[in-house]
């Protein structure tokens, strides 16, 4: 793609990198057919070749980002299918970043909308606040349906629909700690604790610290970690997502030079895609581009960890048919699309993937409550294209697909390492409580 760009606007390097991004596009339009909104709403404009074109004339211009260009980046999920179709290499990922900071910093959002994403951003990432906001949720659910019949309420109703129920007290490792390995030490590991997940479901990285330790892993619980950052940064806030960066490549550099570590393993895939990119997130800042780029090389989903310690394989299969979703954070965002069913049918699961496995659930942070139509059209797609399997159970490695699916269906949903935690001798995952085969 052409682009014109002045000198003076090649010396930001923002645009530098937008301009190199955008020049390596040849608009062949193969990314719009596995676009979820493409697909969804055909328009162009929601694809990522229409929005390419949107970013590329708002950021030429060097104009504020108009109402029409808002609703189109908004739409996008950054699920990053469109990155796993292009043929050209076009970091789509990192454009729509720019986009979304240029939109935050230059347009002037309606007050609800801005009140709405304020509170997403003061409230989700941190546990404490998050765990208050869930037990108001509770309250409100009665009213979430009052709530949708106000359009600029939506997003109100939608946080209040998705609410899971009570929050998980703090876990007895918040403060940080060592899980140590069982047997000889094979490896040394941070876990990321992160911010939404153990409030919703600590019974994950439960069984993944079981999973560890059994296979002779010391796991490390590193204090003051916070959020990865994730949740702002899609919002487009520049700044706070770098200073939630700045802290944990700050204490893992410290763990890396103390005591030393092997990796840091995520078990959410949306927190993983962030850390790993922590390294070109903060290229730009002299005191931390160098440790954040150390942090990016060790960071691993622990589905790409796990195969290096040959769990043991099951001699027999299981009767257990689980229907695998690939959450866009890892099979788009990460490149790790085979390891997690690998594992699973390791220790004898039966595993079966949906129509369209590349297709996002709808949830992507908090684009589930921001954009709550499309998200609930996407969430009932892959619902229905998970049921049609008639599994046993749903596995998934990212909590907020687990939440978005969860939310609209009867088959219980567990993540990919609660399973194999249970079929290498830990406890029975809860959601399956009382209604699973004996693993
Ligand atoms: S597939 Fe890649 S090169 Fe083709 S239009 Fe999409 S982004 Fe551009
Ligand atoms: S990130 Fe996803 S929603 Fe956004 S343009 Fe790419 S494929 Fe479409």
């Amino acid at each position: 793609m052409q682009t014109h760009f002045s000198l003076a606007q090649l010396a930001d390097p923002h645009v530098e990198a937008a301009n190199s991004i955008l020049r390596k596009c040849v608009h062949c339009g193969f990314c719009t057919a596995t676009c979820p909104t493409y697909v969804l709403l055909g328009d162009e404009l929601d694809s990522p070749r229409g929005r390419i074109y949107l970013i590329k004339d708002m950021l030429e211009n060097d104009r504020p980002a108009t109402q029409e260009e808002v609703k189109h980046i908004d739409r996008c999920l950054s699920c990053l299918s469109c990155m796993s179709t292009c043929p050209s290499g076009v970091n789509y990922m990192h454009l729509v970043d720019t986009a979304r900071v240029h939109i935050e910093k230059t347009y002037s959002r309606p007050a609800p909308d801005r009140m709405i994403r304020e509170v997403l951003a003061r409230v989700l990432p941190y546990p404490d606040r998050f765990r208050l906001a869930l037990m108001g949720a509770l309250a409100g659910k009665p009213f979430a349906g009052l709530f949708a019949r106000v359009p600029a309420l939506k997003p109100l109703a939608a946080m209040l629909r998705l609410a899971p129920g009570l929050p998980h007290g703090r876990a007895a490792d918040d403060k940080g700690g060592v899980h140590p390995a069982h047997g000889t030490r094979r490896a040394r590991v941070a876990l990321l604790k992160g911010c939404a997940q153990p409030v919703l479901n600590p019974g994950i990285d439960e069984a993944a610290i079981r999973l560890l330790t059994r296979q002779g892993v010391d796991v490390v619980r590193v204090k003051g970690e916070g959020c990865c950052g994730a949740l702002v940064h899609h919002m487009g806030r520049e700044e706070e997502a770098l200073n939630f960066a700045r802290n944990n490549v700050d204490l893992w550099i410290k763990e890396m030079e103390t005591e030393g570590l092997d990796a840091i393993l995520v078990t959410t895939s949306g927190c993983g895609t962030p850390i790993k990119d922590y390294g070109y997130m903060l290229r730009l800042d002299p005191a931390y581009a160098e440790k954040a780029a150390r942090v990016s090389a060790i960071t691993r989903d622990i589905s790409e960890f796990l195969p290096t310690l040959d769990l043991p394989k099951a001699e027999t299969p299981r009767d257990m048919r689980v229907a695998y979703h690939s959450a866009c954070s890892l099979q788009h965002g990460q490149k790790v699309k085979t390891p997690p069913m690998d594992l699973l049918r390791r220790v004898g699961f039966e595993v079966v993937e949906p129509f369209d496995p590349h297709l996002c659930c709808g949830s992507a942070g908090t684009y589930n409550m921001l954009q709550s139509e499309i998200a609930g059209q996407l969430r009932d797609r892959k619902v229905a294209t998970l049921e049609a399997l008639a599994p046993d159970v749903i596995a998934a490695g990212n909590i907020g697909c687990m939440t978005q699916i969860g939310s609209g269906t009867g088959i219980p949903i567990v993540h990919t390492v609660e399973l194999l935690d249970w079929a290498t001798g830990g406890p029975t995952p809860a959601a399956l409580a009382g209604r699973a085969k004996a693993a």
